[in-house]
C-alpha cells in the first residue's frame, strides 16, 4: 500500500480502497493535498507514465518505491487542478482528506 510522505504541514486524511470519483470537496478547494506532502509514492508503470508527461522531480529507486517530489507543490498542478487529471497516480485517486 503506497502512503504520502507528509512533511509541510498536518493534513488529515485515508487512502480509500477504490479512487473516490466526483469528491464535490476536491472541485473547490484548490489542491491542498498537492501542497501538503513531500512525496507520493509511484508503481513503476506510474514512474514512466509521469516521465513521459515530462515530470522533472522524479526519484527513481532500486530498493523502495519510486517517488514524485511534491514539496512545495506538485509539479503538475495548475491553477488549483491537477493538468494530468486523467493519468494522475493511484494514491492521488484515493487519498482523501478528513480536514
Ligand atoms: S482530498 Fe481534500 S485537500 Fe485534496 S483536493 Fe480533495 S478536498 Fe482538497
Ligand atoms: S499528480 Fe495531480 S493529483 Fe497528484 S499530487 Fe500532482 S497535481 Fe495533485
Amino acid at each position: 500500500m503506497f502512503f504520502p510522505i507528509l512533511r509541510r504541514k498536518k493534513l488529515h486524511g485515508i487512502l480509500l480502497d477504490q479512487p473516490e470519483e466526483g469528491n464535490e470537496r476536491c472541485k473547490t478547494c484548490g489542491g491542498v493535498c498537492c501542497n501538503s506532502f513531500a512525496a507520493i509514492e509511484l508503481t513503476w508503470e506510474e514512474y514512466e507514465r509521469l516521465q513521459s508527461l515530462g515530470a522533472h522531480r522524479l526519484q527513481l529507486s532500486l530498493y523502495g518505491p519510486h517517488r514524485l517530489e511534491i514539496d512545495y507543490g506538485c509539479e503538475f498542478l495548475a491553477q488549483g487542478r491537477c493538468s494530468i487529471y486523467e493519468q494522475r497516480p493511484d494514491v492521488c485517486r484515493r487519498f482523501t482528506c478528513r480536514d
